[in-house]
């Protein structure tokens, strides 16, 4: 008698565990689902083209935009493309380093127009892929950031 009490204790714990397991299943999905459909909200941002107005600058060096090829990012933050590049280049780790490197080898040797737009295409999404200032980059170089911040503090004051 004490026994099946106990056996149907274990029985309704157990359903009951199944039930949590489900629920806790359910969640995982409906935060995958919207975690994509974050993702994929983010992609159409930094798809979206941005307006420039005449006079912007570039972030890295200052200097006008529209004198050299350059990239604009959703939080408005552009760049001349060589100021990106050599930005990464300092700031960057290891491994973006070595992307630049081999996408930027791909460009020099591109010799048809199809394979030249198909490097350019990954070279925009390796320099591109997020905003150096704003990026997971910057979150990681910020120390940096504030060294050369009071380095030009004192230029100016010069
Ligand atoms: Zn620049
Ligand atoms: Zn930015």
């Amino acid at each position: 008698m004490a026994i099946d009490d106990f056996k149907e204790e274990i029985c309704n714990a157990l359903e009951e565990y199944s039930k949590q397991v489900d629920r806790l299943k359910q969640q995982m999905d409906d935060s995958a689902r919207s975690s994509q459909s974050i993702q994929s909200s983010i992609a159409d941002l930094t798809r979206r083209y941005a307006v420039i107005q005449a006079g912007e600058s570039c972030s890295i060096c200052g200097y006008p935009l529209l004198t050299r090829q350059f990239y604009v990012f959703p939080c408005r933050h552009a760049f001349h493309a060589d100021c990106l590049v050599n930005k990464l280049k300092e700031e960057g780790n290891v491994t973006l380093k070595r992307r630049i490197g081999e996408v930027q080898g791909e460009l020099g040797r591109s010799g048809s127009e199809e394979a030249r737009v198909k490097a350019m295409e990954e070279f925009d999404g390796v320099v591109a892929g997020e905003c150096v200032l704003c990026g997971d980059l910057m979150v990681k170089s910020v120390d940096l950031g504030f060294a050369s911040e009071g380095n030009e503090l004192e230029g100016w004051r010069i």
